[in-house]
């Protein structure tokens, strides 16, 4: 059975100012950029990345059974003739153009999430949410980039009753571009931390950044923002100034409008008493978490402005999950006994690893059992990135983590700086750190394994994974 058609190809030729070459399908079921992931039916855009160019899989893409190839004019002596192809100045401009024309033919409510951090969270909490109240499109992944964005907005059908997309910025001037491409409704800043330092001065200049998401604010269009943090002020004077429609708070804060009350802690879960918009809820996560809880009354403001009823929002937030390497729990098989693995390997910076230092410290360990955290180094913070390291001390001895080991030259700086009681192992690289991790693990144990990306501690994870 072939997919429900996306795009007729009348309309994709139109959107992109753009000329067909025959045989062409009448319409397309879906969006592709990568020949090893496409669907057949899909239209296959020749986008060029930081080290390989689309043109050159084109023809790979077409017999993978991509519907029409979308080209640019430069590349076309290139390409086969008698292949279905859309001729275009420039490919990334194509799908932009797509992209527009997608969010022209929505009548859905459209949710723009930006952040330093929770941004993939709060999106798929979004997600699981709307998608019980009507037909909800979401960007796939962090697909948050100058072509993740058009892609992930191009993708959304036609009669999607709400559609969210993750926006995503390393400096100023990004954000402000994928804003008017999606023209949200709604547009939340889960939070503004020092991250990406190395391209920003100050949080401050982090916070404008970020607030670059009001300038493409549809007219009359609601900013949620977290007033926990200093730049609240500053980002909701920036709101007035964009002359947004509302600005809706969320957070712990007195006065806040989507309030979080109390929250409880169980070992799988996170129960959640809240204020929102003038009404109280009390609700379940599925997975255990106090950051999850702040982002969850981000999700049910908007999800209530969005129309959906709040009862059955905060009833379907049950079903939450930690997405994939972002304190995901799995039980190791130890020779003699048990541990608890919590997987946080997918990324760091100094916000997100305190959030999963004060949930590994909520972890209650066996009889004999400690808390090991395994970190690796946080990066792109600059000039502050030594401190930022050093200063995960206080949290870790604080939420009596019992053991911790480092990799990396900017953990050094937090390893020199714990108790000598606590001191685990430190290796300059991750992989030299894995053999101390896997002898040291023993019945009981609760271990939290995180760093940034590039710091490469989702294969101790998989080792451990592999060996117990
Ligand atoms: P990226 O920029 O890599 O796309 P992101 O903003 O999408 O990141 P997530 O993937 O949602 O962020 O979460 C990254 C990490 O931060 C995870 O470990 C997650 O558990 C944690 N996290 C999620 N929400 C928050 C929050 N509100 N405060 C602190 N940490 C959080
Ligand atoms: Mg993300």
């Amino acid at each position: 059975m072939s997919a429900p058609a996306l795009w007729s190809i009348r309309a994709m030729v139109a959107a992109m100012h753009a000329h067909g070459e025959e045989p062409l399908p009448d319409s397309v079921g879906g969006i592709s950029i990568d020949s090893r992931t496409l669907t057949p039916g899909d239209a296959f855009f020749a986008i060029a990345g930081d080290n390989r160019d689309g043109h050159a899989f084109v023809e790979s893409a077409l017999k993978a059974g991509a519907g029409v190839a979308v080209v640019a004019a430069s590349k076309r002596d290139t390409l086969p003739n008698n292949a279905p192809l859309i001729v275009v100045e420039d490919v990334l401009e194509g799908l932009r153009d797509l992209a527009r024309a997608a969010r022209a033919r929505l009548n859905g409510k459209v949710i723009a999430v930006t952040g330093s951090v929770g941004k993939t969270s709060t999106k798929e909490a979004l997600r699981l949410v709307l998608d019980r109240e009507g037909k909800t499109h979401a960007s796939a992944a962090s697909y948050n980039n100058h072509w993740g964005v058009p892609l992930s907005l191009a993708r959304c059908p036609g009669d999607a009753r709400f559609a969210i997309f993750e926006l995503g910025m390393n400096h100023a001037g990004e954000i402000a571009p994928l804003s008017q491409l999606v023209r949200p409704d709604i547009a939340i800043i889960t939070t503004v931390a020092p991250v990406h330092l190395e391209y920003f001065k100050s949080v401050d200049d982090i916070a404008d950044a970020k607030a670059e998401i009001f300038e493409g604010l549809m007219p009359g269009g609601t900013v949620i923002l977290n007033c926990d943090i200093p730049q609240f002020k500053r980002m909701a004077d920036r709101a007035q100034e964009a002359r947004v429609g509302r600005v809706v708070s969320f957070g712990e804060s007195e006065g806040a409008d989507a309030r979080l009350i109390k929250c409880m802690l169980q070992p799988d879960s996170t129960t959640v008493q809240a204020h929102i918009l003038g009404e109280e809820v009390t609700y379940k996560l599925g997975a255990p978490g106090k950051h999850l809880a702040m982002n969850s009354l981000a999700v049910l403001a908007a999800a209530k402005i969005a129309g959906a009823d709040l009862a059955l929002s905060a009833l379907a937030l049950a079903g939450l999950q930690p997405a994939s390497g972002r304190g995901t729990r799995s039980t190791l098989e130890l020779p003699g006994g048990s541990a608890l693995l919590i997987d946080e390997s997918y990324n760091a910076n100094p916000v997100s690893m305190r959030a999963a230092i004060a949930l590994l410290g909520q972890a209650q360990p066996g009889a004999l059992g400690r808390r090991i955290a395994v970190l690796g180094d946080m990066l792109e913070l600059g000039d502050q990135s030594a401190a930022l390291h050093r200063d995960l001390a206080g949290p870790l001895v604080e939420h009596g983590i019992d053991l911790v080991f480092c990799s990396g030259p900017e953990m050094r700086n937090l390893y020199d700086a714990l108790p000598s009681n606590r001191r685990g192992g430190y290796a300059s690289q991750s992989s030299a750190l894995e053999p101390q991790v896997l002898e040291a693990v023993s019945d009981g144990d609760a271990i939290m394994i995180k760093g940034s990306f590039g710091s490469k501690m989702a294969p101790i994870v998989k080792a451990l994974q592999r060996k117990y």
